[in-house]
Parts: C-alpha cells; sequence; structure tokens
C-alpha cells in the first residue's frame, strides 16, 4: 500500500533542506530500565497501544523523509525506547524501502541508537552490511554504569552491554560510545574517558548530562524513577519545575567532568578521539553549528512516534509540541510549520538577559531551551540550569580552542597543539596547581605519569 499524502503546502517552501529526525519504532518501550530514563513513562502517553511502528507508517516515514530533503544526504536515525526489540526484519524491510525510494543522487546514512543488550552476530553482520553508525550507551565503568543502567529486575547491565560491544566489534560496526552524566560518574570524568578510550578502544564518544526537572510536588516521586512500578502512581516526566532529581548532575560539577576530560584529550589524543562538544566548540570558532544545544537556533532535531506522530523535538514527546500525524499531513508541511519555526526561534528569542551579554554566547548560545529553568544572575527567570558548567567549560577551553581555531586556518592540524601543550608540561613544576584548574597538584592529576598515553 502507498502511503499518506506527500503533496507539500505553501509552508514547504520554508522548510530546512535537510533536517533530522529520530524515529521511535518501538515507542518508548524498552527492555531496560534505567532509573533516569524519563523517556519511559512516555508509554503514558499512547495508553493501550502496542507502540510498535507499522508497515504503513514505516513505508509513509521514509518515503516522507526521502521526499523532504533537498539535500543529498539523508540520515534515517533509529532510537527508542530500544529500537532492537521491533526485531531485524522491520530493519531489513526498512532498508528495502529506502532502496525502492530513494532517489538515484540520494546518499544514505543510517544511524541507531541502542543499549546493546540484544545484539548478536546476525544483527551485528546487517548493521555492518549497510553501514549503520551505532551509538551504544554505556556509562562508564561497571560501578558508575550499573548504577542507573539496570534491567527490570535492578540488576546492572554493563556486562551485557560489553557482550554486545564486542559483537559489534567483530562485526567492524562504526560506534560511537554515548554517556549520560549523572550523580553517580560526574566527578570521575577522566576515568570515564579513559575507560571507553583504552578499555573499550572507542573513538567517539558523547556525553549527555542527566537533568531530570520536576516540581516539589512530583520531586519524592521523581527520585524514584520513570518505570511503570505495581499499583504505584506514575508520572509522564514532561519539561516543568525548577528542581531536579537527586540523579542529575550538578551545573558546576558538568563543567569540571568535561573539563577533566578535555585536559585529558589535549594531552594525547586530538585528532584521534572525537568527543562530539569538543567538536562543536571548534566548529562554532568558525561560525558552524552541527549540534542544535549550542547553536543559535533549532528546530531541526524532530521526533517520531512509532504511530507517525511529529514532534517538536525528542525532548518535547509531550501533547503541547505535537506538530501532527504524517498520515494526515506532509512531514515536509510539519518541517516547515509556522508552530515548528516559532520553537526553533524561541531557542534564541528567550534568552535570558545574562545569556545575551555572556562573553561567550557565540559558542554556547545558551544551551538547550529544556534546561532553563532556573533563574539567572540578575534574577531572571528561564535561565540554564547548566551554566555555571557550560561557562567554566568554554572560558576554560578559550585559549586552547583559539589556538586549534588558528592552527587549522593557517592550513596546519589541530593535533599540533599538542607539541604545545608539552612543552609548556616540560615547565610547568610537579607541585604547580593542575590546569584543568580543580584545585590538586599537577602530578597528582593530569600531569600524573599514570595517566599519560
Ligand atoms: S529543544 Fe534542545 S534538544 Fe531539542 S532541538 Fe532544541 S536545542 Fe535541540
Ligand atoms: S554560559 Fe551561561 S550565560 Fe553564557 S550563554 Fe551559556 S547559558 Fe548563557
Amino acid at each position: 500500500m502507498l502511503p499518506t499524502p506527500t503533496t507539500a503546502s505553501s509552508d514547504a517552501r520554508a522548510a530546512p533542506p535537510r533536517f533530522h529526525l529520530l524515529a521511535k519504532p518501538s515507542g518508548s518501550t524498552c527492555n531496560l530500565d534505567c532509573t533516569y530514563c524519563f523517556f519511559l513513562s512516555k508509554e503514558a502517553l499512547y495508553p493501550n497501544d502496542a507502540s510498535r511502528m507499522s508497515e504503513a507508517t514505516l513505508e509513509a516515514y521514509l518515503v516522507q523523509l526521502l521526499e523532504a530533503h533537498r539535500t543529498p544526504e539523508v540520515t534515517v536515525a533509529w532510537q527508542g525506547g530500544e529500537p532492537t526489540l521491533m526485531g531485524l526484519d522491520f530493519f531489513r524491510r526498512s532498508v528495502e524501502l529506502v532502496d525502492r525510494y530513494k532517489g538515484p543522487d540520494q546518499q544514505i546514512e543510517y544511524t541507531m541508537q541502542t543499549n546493546g543488550v540484544l545484539l548478536d552476530d546476525q544483527w551485528c553482520a546487517f548493521l555492518r552490511q549497510h553501514n549503520f553508525l551505532v551509538g551504544l550507551s554505556v556509562d562508564g565503568p561497571p560501578a558508575m554504569h550499573d548504577t542507573y543502567r539496570v534491567n527490570r529486575g535492578g540488576q546492572g547491565t554493563h556486562r551485557q552491554v560489553m557482550k554486545g560491544l564486542a559483537t559489534l566489534r567483530r562485526h567492524d560496526v562504526d560506534v560511537n560510545i554515548l554517556c549520560t552524566v549523572n550523580a553517580a560518574n560526574a566527578d570521575h570524568g577522566a576515568q570515564v574517558y579513559r575507560f571507553f578510550r583504552d578499555e573499550l578502544g572507542a573513538e567517539f564518544m558523547q556525553f549527555i548530562p542527566i537533568v531530570e526537572r520536576a516540581t516539589a510536588q512530583t520531586l519524592p516521586l521523581a527520585n524514584q524513577g520513570w518505570s511503570e512500578r505495581p499499583g504505584g502512581e506514575r508520572l509522564l516526566y514532561t519539561q516543568t519545575g525548577s528542581l531536579v532529581t537527586e540523579r542529575s548532575v550538578g551545573g558546576e560539577q558538568y563543567g569540571r567532568f568535561l573539563v577533566d576530560i578535555y585536559e585529558e584529550w589535549l594531552r594525547g589524543d586530538v585528532g584521534t578521539v572525537f568527543v562530539q562538544l569538543f567538536d562543536v566548540t571548534l566548529q562554532a570558532y568558525f561560525g558552524q553549528y552541527s549540534l542544535c544545544i549550542h547553536a543559535p537556533i533549532c528546530g531541526t532535531a524532530l521526533a517520531l512516534e512509532h504511530n507517525g506522530d511529529l514532534y517538536s523535538c525528542d525532548h518535547y514527546v509531550e501533547p503541547n509540541y505535537l506538530l501532527g500525524n504524517i498520515h494526515d499531513r506532509p512531514m515536509l508541511d510539519l518541517v516547515a510549520s509556522p508552530q515548528q519555526r516559532e520553537f526553533g526561534k524561541h531557542k534564541r528569542d528567550s534568552l535570558t538577559a545574562q545569556c545575551r551579554s555572556c562573553d561567550v554566547l557565540r559558542l554556547c548560545n545558551g544551551g538547550c531551551p529544556k534546561d532553563r529553568f532556573v533563574t539567572s544572575r540578575d534574577g531572571e527567570e528561564g535561565h540554564n540550569y547548566l551554566c555555571d558548567g557550560l561557562y567554566h567549560f568554554y572560558t576554560h577551553t578559550q585559549p586552547t580552542m583559539t589556538a586549534m581555531a588558528q592552527l587549522i586556518h593557517q592550513g596546519s592540524y589541530a593535533d599540533e597543539i599538542m607539541t604545545r601543550i608539552a612543552a609548556d608540561d616540560a615547565k610547568r613544576g610537579r607541585n604547580d596547581p593542575c590546569p584543568c584548574d580543580n584545585g590538586t597538584k599537577f602530578k597528582n592529576c593530569h600531569g600524573a605519569p599514570g595517566r599519560r598515553r
């Protein structure tokens, strides 16, 4: 059956040539029960629903996604919940459909975010065959990972995830480690980073702060987690409240975590290990923004539910941000709708005065609107909860990022910065304060012999 209307209206002329859409074929359904995962609570939006993308929705989605792009590159991105719960045949079918409908010049990039637990040889052979980039969720070494990334029986999942990773490696699948920054690992940035780099052989990694909002009323329940509890009340997570759960990372703490990793990275890994925020920050020195969170405006990172409902953003899968259903209205119209354009511009237009006069605004751009729920220094509502950490990160990295940007500008490679850092370190006294500014001596921190590669 050929899916749904694809004739776009005049709104479509305002559509971005390319956008990013996270499709959730199994809705928010997951085989794990990570305590901080408020996405689990989104099941409450579709009660009595099997949360499985039908063949008709799959076809409508892919046809419309391909039609809506005016660039040759199209990303087909799957996430959840846990997308592997759909079974391999669903993804085989999705690739067949893409092959059938893609234009002669269209190049498809497949991505999938997974907890890795169900990945076996069959899965990994398929992922390799179609060049999937797999985002694998790992929160660090076993004890840190297992604090919140647990199964439905409350057991840690690190061992199972490592098994999935080993299978991915055996099949030579490209892997990006996705690590949340939470109360359990936030004080151990370099340790987490070294684990990924040295134990897992990771070359690509991404750090995502856990900020779970709550009100005074919802906090006690929110602190228990977001999954369904037998006979218990269940909250639907929405972006409301100015409090955070005890699992959330602190604002300043987030900045220290990033700087701890950055100082380690500068001393041996520039050009060989890719940390998303570091790359994105360097791009911002050239006026380029590839990550919505630190771009001046957003609105080009949408989320598609299993039944074809399209939302403004994966962080705003809630009734007020539902744009419509792709079975009723073409995706392109929804992406280009005034509602979505307003959503994107609101990021810039709602900056606090503190942000507008901030000396790192062109790098930070106020962060993600979902995190703007505290008061600014001047008492203005709607300031970013992570501001202290973001400010610390951007100001701390400014001299070396500027130097790397200059190197690139001159036609050199950014990794030459490591020679300069080594020369600076050679002049540094062992008892001098560590340049990561955490108050410890260099010899016991980023200058410790065991920490060097
Ligand atoms: S709300 Fe945040 S995560 Fe969503 S598109 Fe905007 S910046 Fe990105
Ligand atoms: S560092 Fe803070 S004040 Fe500066 S732009 Fe970012 S959120 Fe706004």
